[in-house]
């Protein structure tokens, strides 16, 4: 699901699937674990979307499926008018130029035995956008953007505190200039102190270079900051889609309902009900009949657990997964 196709989308991504198969020992027969199960959306330029979703519900594999860093099992990406499954791994290296990834773990991120100037200056090299002679200065400018200085060139990761190792990594997304970037969970392994400052620097780039984003959180505070529209995932698929104002003032799916429950409102003279979900996200190899949302929905009926939801449009391209508005 997601909103109409306009001229102005960077991104489209139909029927994706990512399906794994696990054994529990040798002896057992394999499972299947459905952890992408055929989503659909939009990314335009300058765009940023936010993605989220309990943890488990398929965010980060969607994430690296979209830029074949795992290979997804179905379904058709077409980034910038390229099929980016079909892409061979020439036309694949080139399109990695142009979409990149920040990691949630600026620690293990980071290769611990290069200097940032290789780290950020590696994929420069490797996509020939910089000659050797250049890297130095090349490298310089691109740690300028992310708020480091040239005192990091000859620097190892562990010389860095967490945010500024998250920087690093910024910066080796940046170096290849690329117009596509998967943000997964880039605030979660840092100080809260950090995170402000970390979400701040994003924005500034995002605004100053045009870059659209993939921003995958369970930070809804940070997301509603950051996104200008917003995809909730439940147990492998999108279940709501829209601006983020509609989504945060209006949600329309039970789920968004809850999840925006449980963020703590700042005056304590207004009071909002919290609602617990039962139980957690289900086992993605044992998915529910129909609504899979309906074991833990608190306004399930008759229908919910025999049929899936049709898709409807709210309002303006706010789209939702759910009998009630269907
Ligand atoms: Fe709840 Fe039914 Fe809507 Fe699913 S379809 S979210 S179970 S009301």
């Amino acid at each position: 699901m997601d909103r109409k196709q306009t001229n102005n989308d960077l991104l489209t991504v139909k029927g994706l699937t990512k399906y794994f198969e696990t054994r529990a020992g040798f002896l057992e027969k394999p499972t299947l674990v459905r952890a992408v199960d055929g989503v659909d959306l939009k990314v335009g330029h300058k765009d940023v979307l936010g993605l989220v979703g309990e943890s488990g519900c398929g965010k980060s594999t969607m994430g690296r499926s979209i830029l074949r860093l795992i290979e997804p099992t179905d379904g058709e990406i077409i980034f910038d008018s390229e099929d980016v499954m079909k892409a061979d791994s020439r036309k694949l290296r080139s399109l990695k130029r142009r979409m990149q990834i920040i990691f949630q773990d600026p620690f293990s991120s980071l290769n611990p035995r290069k200097r940032v100037i290789d780290t950020v200056g590696e994929p420069l090299i490797i996509h020939e956008i910089a000659k050797r002679r250049d890297l130095r200065d090349r490298v310089v400018s691109i740690l300028e953007k992310v708020g480091l200085s040239s005192d990091s060139l000859y620097r190892y990761p562990h010389e860095f505190s967490g945010g500024q190792r998250q920087r690093i990594g910024i910066a080796r997304a940046l170096a290849v200039e690329p117009v596509f970037i998967v943000a997964d969970e880039p605030l979660s392994a840092l100080d809260v102190s950090i995170q402000a400052q970390i979400i701040n620097l994003l924005q500034d780039l995002q605004r100053s270079l045009g870059i659209s984003f993939l921003f995958i959180s369970h930070d809804l505070k940070v997301v509603r900051y950051f996104s200008e529209r917003v995809a909730v995932m439940y147990l492998g698929i999108i279940v709501e889609t829209g601006l983020t104002e509609d989504i945060f003032t209006n949600p329309k799916h039970p789920y968004t309902e809850a999840l925006l429950s449980a963020i703590p409102i700042p005056d304590p003279s207004t009071k909002r009900k919290r609602i617990i979900l039962p139980g957690d996200v289900p086992n993605p190899s044992q998915i529910p009949s129909g609504c899979r949302f309906h074991p833990r929905c608190p306004y399930r009926f008759d229908p919910c657990d025999k049929f899936r939801p049709k898709t409807t449009d709210i309002k303006g391209g706010h789209l939702v997964e759910c009998h009630l508005r269907g």
